[in-house]
């Protein structure tokens, strides 16, 4: 079911994501070589208590940590660890949610540590321009689902990347996830239309070779197939009467 929120709660909804924002771009700040996501998620977590809020990721069907943190040809839903720690030419990415009065905000990126290859930085540049083509050719009550899939879609294949089919995005609200799930994939013409007061995280997960991904065995963490690099840019996004708002921008 869809629920569709009023202003007021998209409000909300919008002071949730900006914590989330902001904790991004802490992390994004303190990405450098030699320190363990363990620290990182340290980092996160003591964030968003600080600001009142709770990081939505934390025991999460069991999660552990409050942020996800995904290296190289992880995709998403990397555990952070002490003895992981970060390595000079990787590609991280930070996934991180959190809940303010009730109202969930989520959002990503993907960032270098340090000095990356320019294959890595254009995989990361093309996965967030996947988002903003996607959010831009929304038209309130006009595009459906699949309409927006094919942009995404469309854009990230003409770099010859692979976009993952097995994890999409997703509404969001009081629930971290909700209806409707929103792939990164679709047909023009199918699929639900996007209306005002929907409320969704669209999430391009765009891969340097194959689409396929796998499931290690800690249960969370995702690795692309032929392990090659995988980049995540996330903003959650309201559809109001004037016009899309990106909330966690
Ligand atoms: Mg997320
Ligand atoms: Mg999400």
């Amino acid at each position: 079911m869809i629920t569709l929120k009023t202003d007021t709660q998209i409000a909300y909804m919008k002071k949730a994501n900006q914590i989330v924002r902001d904790t991004l771009n802490l992390l994004i700040e303190h990405t450098k070589a030699g320190v363990s996501t363990y620290e990182l998620d340290r980092l996160a977590r003591e964030y968003i208590f600080s600001q009142n809020a709770k990081p939505s990721f934390l025991h999460y069907n069991g999660f552990p940590a409050s942020i996800c943190v995904s290296v190289d040809c992880e995709v998403v839903h990397g555990i952070p660890s002490k003895k992981k720690v970060l390595e000079e030419g990787q590609i991280v990415s930070y996934d991180c949610g959190a809940i303010f009065n009730g109202w969930h905000g989520d959002a990503a990126r993907t960032v270098g540590v340090g000095l990356i290859s320019p294959e890595c930085q254009q995989l990361i540049d093309v996965t967030e321009q996947c988002f903003f083509k996607g959010v831009e050719s929304i038209v309130a009550g006009v595009t459906r689902l699949g309409d927006l899939g094919h942009v995404i879609q469309s854009h990230a294949e003409s770099f010859g990347y692979g976009v993952v089919r097995e994890l999409v995005g997703h509404g969001i609200g009081r629930q971290m996830h909700e209806d409707p799930e929103v792939p990164n994939y679709g047909i023009s013409g199918h699929g639900i239309r996007l209306t005002e007061g929907m409320t969704i995280a669209i999430e391009p997960m765009i891969t340097m070779g194959t689409e396929r991904v796998d499931w290690m065995e800690d249960g969370w963490t995702v690795k692309t197939r032929d392990r090659k690099p995988a980049s995540h840019y996330e903003n959650t996004i309201a559809i109001t009467s004037h016009g899309i708002e990106i909330l966690s921008l």
